[in-house]
């Protein structure tokens, strides 16, 4: 098995294209997330059709290119800000973004999906309210994941100590497994540091060799964003096969799969059902 933790793909993309040269390379699953979409409005409708795009997506690449998809829903970080920039109360978009995790529960209990996220609090400043507005979806969320049995992906400020701390306190608060807990854009802390949040983390050969030298407890993902004008941001979709193979090549077949069982922990049926 060989799974990309974290990317997305778009309409207007390269899309079923790309996951094709991700399969060549030897990639097997992708954790695919939505995308937010603000030529679109954020209001009561905007979650459900990013949802359905992100779905349609996924039945697009599993029917063309054969390879295992796991789908991640949730409210964006940066919807809420949108939202309050648009004229909208942080109050009320508060309760959008719980509304939204409130339909990704809803599509996960459909088994249309398999996890919650990205979700979490703005990676660039933001007011007071907008923050203590995201910490409190990052809890709901938490909960609703906890309650589901299922993984929370989290997208957060560029981590520091204090990152990994609050989110530990949050997911202690919920009494969510941290294992459940997963920072996506991780960097390369897999030891105690982190607290125990499980870190995905971005897919280049300088960071994969840090994270060995902590352990194996983490997950690779390229946040490939599919964007044309950001061609292969952030890594180029067949990063993580290309890492698979170089680690294999360098740290042995044991190595890998110790890494990939993380992810069969985390998604448990989820990957075969993929
Ligand atoms: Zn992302």
């Amino acid at each position: 098995m060989v799974l990309d933790n974290h990317l997305h793909l778009q309409k207007h993309g390269e899309n079923v294209d790309a996951v094709r040269r991700f399969k060549k390379m030897g990639g097997t699953h992708i954790n695919l997330t939505n995308t937010p979409d603000y030529t679109q409005k954020v209001d009561a409708s905007y979650h459900r059709k990013i949802y359905d795009m992100t779905i349609e997506i996924a039945h697009a690449v599993r029917r063309a290119v054969g390879v295992g998809v796991i789908i991640t829903l949730g409210p964006y970080p940066a919807d809420l800000v949108n939202f309050v920039k648009n004229g909208g109360a942080v109050e009320d978009g508060k309760e959008l973004m719980f509304r939204a995790v409130d339909l990704a529960v809803e599509y996960i209990e459909d088994g249309k999906a398999n996890a919650i996220g990205e979700i979490g609090r703005p990676h660039f400043p933001v007011s007071y309210d907008i923050w203590e507005a995201s910490n409190e979806v990052i809890i709901y969320a938490m909960r609703a994941a906890k309650n589901l049995g299922v993984p929370v992906i989290l997208h957060t400020e560029s981590a520091t100590e204090q990152t990994w701390r609050d989110l530990a306190a949050m997911a202690d608060k919920v009494g969510i497994s941290k294992d459940m807990v997963i920072k996506h854009y991780s960097p390369p802390v897999v030891g105690a540091e982190n607290y125990g949040i499980f870190p995905s983390i971005i897919a280049s050969r300088k960071n994969v060799r840090e994270a060995l030298k902590q352990g194996t407890r983490f997950l690779l993902e390229t946040d490939f964003m599919d964007e044309p004008s950001r061609p292969n941001a952030v890594l180029p979709i067949e990063s993580v096969p290309r890492r698979a193979r170089w680690i294999v090549q360098e740290y042995g077949v044991e190595t890998w799969e110790k890494i990939m069982d993380n992810a069969r922990r985390i998604y448990g049926g989820a990957l075969d059902e993929s």
